[in-house]
């Protein structure tokens, strides 16, 4: 098959609003491809050759322009000017490098190389597939030979496609949910498998498999897909309530609460000698965390998967240090000295897997006491846990996770199972204290912003943030943010967003005709404020209707407190989450007044 009629599938669906209307064009595409290449579509549009064991791509932004500038015989500081990247003002920034390989070779109509023929959809995915495994000295150079070559032989909309596979940045607008509906029209007839799919791919989240099986074996292999160690299990995630006396009755009295860190979730993968990490959303992290993944190898297992909070600590005292700290073992580069200088520790809090065996449907109870006894004599911890039965008792134990530096405590329902990607009642967060009115924070998505004037000149000057529906898919804009950010964040947003940056609103976005940003964002980023309190507003459509017809809710004062790396833009604060939020804290503010 012709990578041709891929790339022009993408023009296609690039260009077409609304979810259903891509959803189609993909049941079309995937209906006219053969079982044996579905898979390697998949990983193409995720710019990822494959899961299992495959390393990524490996070619930074710098290296595509390089690549680029050499293909068509220009200068790379003539590309970074086309691309604004020189003039610093995020303004004259409209293009990706991949529109602009595409813009290139139609107006320098330079020769296509159809002496090899054109490409196939095989040539590409297996071209990047060898430029991922180049490694060790001297392999920046080939990965930017075999690229160059690649794109010596593709025509302009060809080219497009493949800079945007390698920078991981696809921009169609399409979820793996709508990915999921679509195989589920393709390969059973009918929308509602999806959620046989779905569940198959909570709990094996290679996508490329998921779809080489339907193609293959139709809805029956899926229900055979199991646990594979290497892959990511979407991770369980908790709800809230408002005090201590409903989450007990919730849970029939009595439930195990464990201390809630305040780090970032990992998820660690052990298959012999090989240890994979993987973030909240999903995204390789073993290499910001060799440490963490050294220990993971020590346990005397041979198969395991577990989940906890990495926390950032005191090597001396052992007390647990402030979020930010982690923040220095993000960047790829210097993670030796910053091992050294930021020290962590992993608590787990859950066990997914041991040597063969699953533990999803085991109960709670039942996990954490094989967990605690498969990493015995390790130095990782194991979240703090007490079985509590009563309010007083849930009060002291609130009172000792905060003072151990901990952000509250998440309760567990004693039988409940493992329900991978599922947002459910099993696990509650409490995280509030009723002296503070709105304590927690929220996690919105940047959909768009105004320029900055005056002192900001140049920059972002605010941001606007977005909550997720994730029964409609959308993104529905609830605040302006414009407080909390220091120069470098200023400097950071400028970097993160200018690529970002859109000609037109993404279709999934939700605004009103009062939101006038400057510049339209592809919702990607997720940034964690904290507001003084939840309002109703006739501006903002977030859960419009809900409280009050005619008025969404909005966050009145929103500060900046960190930039969400390991979350995706479906992770972000729900609509029903927000709307649960407006009620606790009207309940909390009715018993203050009491
Ligand atoms: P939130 O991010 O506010 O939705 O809270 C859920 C997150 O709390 C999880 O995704 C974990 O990263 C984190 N967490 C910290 N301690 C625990 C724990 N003991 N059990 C489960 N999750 C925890």
């Amino acid at each position: 098959m012709k990578f041709a009629l891929l790339a022009k599938t993408f023009n296609k669906i690039e260009s077409t609003s609304g979810t259903l209307a891509k959803i189609d064009l993909l049941v079309k595409l995937f209906r006219g491809t053969s079982s044996d290449l579905v898979d390697k579509i998949i990983y193409l549009m995720a710019g990822h050759p494959s899961w299992m064991d495959e390393p990524e791509i490996g070619i930074a932004e710098k290296s595509a322009i390089k690549a680029v500038a050499q293909v068509h015989g220009i200068s790379v500081s003539k590309l970074e000017e086309k691309l604004g990247k020189l003039s610093g003002q995020p303004e004259s920034i409209t293009v990706d490098l991949g529109a602009l390989v595409e813009s290139l070779k139609k107006s320098t109509r330079q020769k296509t190389l159809f002496d090899e023929g054109p490409l196939t959809i095989t040539e590409v995915y297996e071209s990047l597939k060898s430029i991922a495994r180049f490694s060790g000295s001297g392999s920046s150079a080939k990965k930017l030979r075999s690229l160059e070559a690649l794109l010596r032989r593709a025509s302009p909309a060809e080219g497009k496609w493949i800079i945007r596979m390698v920078e991981g940045k696809f921009r169609i607008g399409i979820a793996d949910k709508a990915i999921l509906d679509a195989l589920a029209i393709t390969y059973t007839g009918d929308k509602v498998n999806r959620n046989v799919i779905e569940t198959a791919y909570n709990i094996c989240t290679d996508l490329g498999l998921i779809a080489r099986t339907l193609a293959y074996e139709g809805l029956d292999g899926i229900k055979n897909i199991r646990i594979r160690v290497g892959v990511p299990i979407k991770m369980m995630l908790g709800q809230r309530l408002p005090t201590i006396e409903e989450i007990l009755k919730k849970f029939g009295g009595t439930c195990g609460c464990e201390f809630k860190y305040d780090g970032i979730r990992i998820q660690a993968h052990k298959k012999g000698e090989i240890i994979t990490l993987f973030s909240r959303n999903l995204e390789k992290i073993t290499k910001q965390f060799p440490d963490v993944g050294e220990q993971i190898k020590r346990l005397p297992h041979d198969q395991v998967i577990v989940e906890g909070e990495c926390v950032a600590i005191d090597p001396e005292t052992q007390k647990l240090r402030p979020f930010q700290e982690l923040m220095h073992r993000r960047r790829k580069f210097d993670i030796d000295k910053a091992i050294k200088q930021y020290r962590v520790k992993l608590f787990l809090f859950d066990l997914l897997y041991l040597n063969g065996k699953s533990y999803l449907n085991e109960k709670y109870e039942d996990r954490r006491r094989v967990l605690e006894e498969t990493i015995a004599g390790s130095e990782m911890g194991l979240a703090e846990q007490r079985i509590v039965d009563n309010v007083d008792d849930f009060e002291n134990f609130l009172e000792e996770s905060l003072n151990s530096g901990c952000e509250g405590l998440m309760a567990k329902a004693l039988n409940s199972k493992y329900t991978a990607g599922a947002r459910g009642w099993s696990w509650i967060k409490f995280k509030f204290s009723y002296q503070e009115q709105l304590t927690d924070t929220i996690d919105l998505v940047i959909v768009g912003a105004l320029m900055g004037r005056g002192k900001r000149a140049g920059a972002y000057g605010s941001l606007f943030g977005a909550i997720y529906n994730p029964d409609t898919d959308q993104f529905e804009i609830s605040c302006k943010i414009a407080s909390g950010f220091t120069d470098m964040d200023l400097e950071q947003f400028k970097k993160t967003f200018s690529s970002l940056q859109l000609v037109n609103k993404d279709s999934r976005v939700i605004d009103s005709p009062t939101i006038k940003p400057d510049v339209w964002f592809e919702p990607k980023v997720v940034l964690e404020v904290k507001g003084d309190e939840i309002t109703l507003s006739s501006k903002y459509p977030a859960a419009r209707d809900v409280i009050r017809k005619g008025y969404g809710l909005s966050i009145r004062f929103p500060r900046l407190v960190t930039i969400r790396e390991d979350k995706k833009p479906e992770d972000a604060t729900t609509r029903d989450e927000l709307i649960q939020l407006y009620e606790t804290q009207r309940t909390l503010q009715g018993k203050a007044k009491n």
